[in-house]
């Protein structure tokens, strides 16, 4: 299967919504608009990002359904006449020729169910918005699964260096991974790919490992409970988003780890499916916590699944092993 189309499609209109969010955020930090626990610049990034995807969606391949994080039921409230409006001035200069409605139809267009059969697109605008309003890692992802198995994934992630995790380079970096075929990355502003991989790293005591910066999101003390296990002694690299997919991707972090603060909860797909599909093409390996395989077609939530391993491969088998000490 070729997906060249649908690779240009998704690079395009990821790099779109990277743009927006770039917009919006230099826009209102100029404007010194943001005040803690201000979420407006997230609300109009996130509903920009997704209403400029699913227009494109539809202009390129308008059969096919999109899962999608958002939906426009807030921006339909009279009382949000006013974000409406700010949403829709970031976006007509990323499109100029949609109406106000059209945009609300777009953004609406992403409520598909996902599930086993067929293909659907799964997006989520903006991945980490704490770290988007800290002004740390973020990250726009789009994928594609078909007949419930992820076949092509790219991440945006604005705030990223190109290489290492100091911002030293270039902030910007775009992953493109297609099933088969490995994974690149290459500046916003510059088409040039580069293939990458994960780290060669054999000995878990060498692992540099990641998780989320919320300890809502995971499990802090279970994560270093794994890692004093496995005789871990560097820091955790703590970064929002699905950046840190990306990280171990290319070798950045040996393995990310995300086990549940709270026992119920359950992943969205729009979180994973890019990640998973990139770390998975750099050569490395995906399960949930329980080694189990991430199972995508069972709607908008992973039901099958429990937390995220993502590691380089080689060392996989360490951290299932001393996650089942984690009681
Ligand atoms: P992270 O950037 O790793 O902190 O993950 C961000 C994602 O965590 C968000 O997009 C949410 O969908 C998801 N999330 C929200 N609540 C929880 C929770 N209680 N446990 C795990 N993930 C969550
Ligand atoms: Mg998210």
């Amino acid at each position: 299967m070729n997906y060249e189309k649908e690779r240009r499609f998704a690079v395009d209109s990821v790099l779109k919504a990277c743009g927006l969010c770039r917009r919006v955020l230099s826009a209102l930090v100029s404007q010194d608009t943001i005040t803690k626990n201000d979420r407006s610049p997230v609300t109009v990034a996130d509903f920009g990002g997704q209403a400029l995807i699913s227009e494109q969606l539809k202009n390129t391949f308008p059969d096919d359904l999109l899962v999608g994080e958002e939906n426009a039921g807030l921006l339909r409230a009279e009382e949000n006449k006013g974000v409406k409006e700010t949403v829709f001035k970031y976006v007509r200069e990323f499109s100029p020729r949609l109406s106000p409605s059209e945009m609300l139809e777009a953004i609406d267009r992403g409520s598909g169910d996902g599930g086993p059969g067929g293909r659907f697109w799964t997006v989520d605008p903006i991945d980490g918005t704490k770290g988007f309003l800290r002004g740390d890692q973020f990250a726009v992802a789009l994928a594609l699964v078909e007949e419930g198995e992820v076949v092509l994934g790219v991440l945006g992630c604005p705030n990223l260096p190109l290489s290492g995790l100091t911002p030293q380079d270039t902030r910007g970096s775009l992953f493109v991974a297609v099933k088969g075929e490995g994974v690149f990355i290459r500046k916003f502003e510059d088409p040039d790919e580069h293939a990458i991989g994960v780290s060669p790293l054999t000995d878990p005591r060498e692992a540099i490992f990641c998780e989320s910066f919320e300890s809502s999101h995971t499990s802090h003390g279970d994560t270093a409970w794994v890692a004093q296990q496995l005789g871990i002694t560097k820091p955790s690299v703590r970064m929002d988003s699905l950046c840190k997919y990306a990280i171990v991707a290319r070798g950045d972090a040996t393995f990310y780890l995300r086990i549940p603060s709270q026992k119920s909860y359950v992943e969205k797909i729009w979180d994973h499916a890019a990640g998973y599909i990139i770390v998975q093409e750099a050569g490395g390996k995906v399960t949930d916590i329980e080694g189990k395989p991430l199972d995508f077609s069972t709607g908008r939530i992973l039901s099958n699944n429990k937390g995220i391993i993502a590691s380089n491969g080689r060392l996989h088998g360490h951290v299932l092993e001393a996650m089942k000490t984690v009681t």
